[in-house]
């Protein structure tokens, strides 16, 4: 069917116009692109489509079109501060996130009941090596962290449980580590870890003798477990780790992300590996920390927008084994983030804030990541413009006539 034949017969439920284009899966990284929708995938990406083959236009030129956002680290189960997924992801361009810890093997299926099965936010886990899952007496209590049952939970839920969390624990010894990578490699999953160095416990031994390649230390730029000393250099074991195939990720969190080791680290050439929030109420309410914002914080230190959409996109997918998410490939499923790179004309017009022992601070800069339109399976579930729909003059009078 040639184009003229079609121009009557809309064959796209909903066209992106004019966007720049952001698919490091494809190899596309900021061109102008339009990308059309049918169903629930994604039916052409084309430098243009002609708007009468739509049943829609949105025109989000000079917007970055990128894949659903992809949260690494974030808390939907498992203590009083974790949130619902919908309001806080789908608005902010997440089509896909990951509870990091909220369950364990013996808290998993009421987690899948009572949240992921109920959002529209495509939610996958992290098993907490500990059974009860997080915060407290359970991530302390070692002989509820078993190896085999964590292992078996994960064989039994591939579909929904990606790999394995260790976080917290505050006694001396490495065992929760230990079981939770030993779980992972049962699997064929990786460990998410975060642990704060002690005595027992240094850095350098976690990254370079405990964790298996493909492990990721989140909160990578915590005061807490400090990538840089007290020059502002980055430690040397970080790079070796890094070599050796362990992963770093932002986990932004309340308290866990400063601005000076971030700089510092971003300088000497140690990007993250993925950007994730640590989505709770506290990281949201002190820092606002959405991935819009996280990604906005990197772009400000220099990272570049290809990286930071790739970071939040394309390799969390690979990261969970869901190659098939973080792009828009043709004729896969249509979770698309439409992004506005806001500016101000002063130069400090903005703040972002960071956190940790030494308090919130912000940072003063001029452009935000914000979230225009959201696209969840096919559904525009956030359009905050109302950029996909009918001009208000539209409306049917209340005598039932098309004006
Ligand atoms: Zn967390």
């Amino acid at each position: 069917m040639n184009e003229e034949s079609a121009s009557n017969r809309p064959i796209y439920d909903l066209l992106l116009k004019g966007g720049l284009v952001y698919d490091p899966a494809n190899g596309i990284q900021g061109e102008r692109r339009d990308v059309a929708v049918s169903g629930r995938v994604i039916a052409a990406v084309e430098p243009y489509i002609n708007p009468s083959l739509a049943r829609r236009v949105a025109d989000v030129s000079e917007m970055i079109v990128a894949p659903g956002l992809i949260d690494l680290h974030a808390h939907f189960f498992g203590y009083e501060g974790t949130i619902q997924p919908d309001p806080l992801c789908l608005s902010t361009g997440v089509t896909t996130a990951v509870d990091a810890g909220g369950s364990g093997h013996l808290t998993f299926d009421r987690f899948n009941e009572e949240v992921i099965s109920r959002s529209m936010t495509r939610v996958f886990a992290l098993l907490n090596i500990s059974g009860e899952g997080m915060v407290g007496e359970p991530e302390q209590d070692l002989e509820g962290m078993s190896r085999d049952l964590t292992a078996a939970k994960i064989a039994q839920r591939p579909d929904l449980i990606v790999g394995v969390k260790v976080a917290h624990y505050g006694g001396p010894g490495w065992e929760p580590l230990d079981r939770g990578v030993a779980a992972a490699k049962d699997t064929g999953t990786f460990v998410m870890v975060d642990q704060t160095p002690i005595a027992s416990r240094p850095m350098d031994q976690m990254m370079l003798k405990h964790l298996e390649p493909g492990d990721v230390v989140t909160h990578c730029y915590a005061e807490s477990k400090p990538m840089t000393d007290p020059q502002d250099k980055v430690r040397d074991y970080f790079f070796k780790a890094r070599q050796r195939g362990i992963q770093f990720d932002v986990g932004h969190g309340a308290g866990s992300f400063s601005w000076r080791i971030a700089q510092a680290a971003i300088d000497q050439d140690f990007p993250p590996d993925t950007i994730s929030t640590d989505l709770h109420r506290s990281s949201y309410l002190v820092n606002q920390a959405t991935m819009p914002e996280t990604m906005s914080k990197m772009l400000i230190a220099g990272v570049s927008m290809e990286d930071v959409v790739e970071m939040s996109t394309w390799r969390s997918a690979q990261k969970i084994g869901h190659p098939e998410l973080g792009t828009l490939s043709v004729a896969g499923i249509a979770d698309v983030a439409v992004l506005r790179l806001a500016k101000t004309h002063a130069e400090d017009g903005l703040g972002f804030t960071d956190n940790g022992s030494s308090g919130n601070r912000v940072r003063k800069a001029n452009q935000r990541l914000e979230p225009e339109i959201t696209i969840r399976g096919g559904q525009v579930v956030w359009d905050r413009n109302g950029r996909t729909r009918d001009d208000w003059i539209h409306t049917v009078t209340q005598d039932g006539r098309l004006p």
